[in-house]
């Protein structure tokens, strides 16, 4: 599978529609008007995490005509591409993570929210030598909270 490296792409702040199109050719991928109503949900507003379901009710919410099978798909193209990673949580739950470098998160068990974790916090030491032909590709982290 192509992966491009992480961390590379720099989103700009401000994200008007023209400069959301050119985000996704960048990418590789071609900005129908779905991906870049999509892309500029997902985008403009600095980093986030958010849920395939989330971000339907989002788009219904500003006039968005999407179907909730369209969501999922172009999240995982923008994966694919690069331009979110994916942090699986439990079971059938998967975030998506506008911010693609490499960074672990903490779970909030009670509201099911994801936050980031300072990057440099925590140190990960005696990791396994990975299986003949194989190289470990990352590491995740998740730290579960719950109230106090
Ligand atoms: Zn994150």
């Amino acid at each position: 599978m192509h992966r491009p490296p992480q961390g590379t792409l720099k989103l700009p702040t401000e994200l008007s529609q023209g400069n959301v199109a050119k985000l996704l050719r960048g990418a590789g991928l071609r900005p129908t008007r779905q991906r870049v109503a999509l892309a500029h949900l997902l985008f403009a507003e600095g980093d986030r995490h958010i849920t395939a379901e989330t971000l339907h009710e989002e788009a219904l919410t500003k006039k968005v005509p999407v179907s909730l099978a369209t969501v999922y798909n172009t999240l995982h193209q923008f994966t694919e591409a690069g331009l979110l990673r994916e942090v699986a949580v439990e079971g059938a739950k998967t975030y998506f993570d506008t911010n693609t470098s490499n960074h672990y998160h903490f779970f909030c068990e009670h509201s099911g929210r994801l936050l980031d974790i300072a990057t440099g916090s925590i140190r990960i030491e005696g990791l396994p030598e990975a299986p003949d032909g194989m190289a470990i590709s990352r590491v995740d982290v998740l730290v579960r909270l719950v109230d106090k």
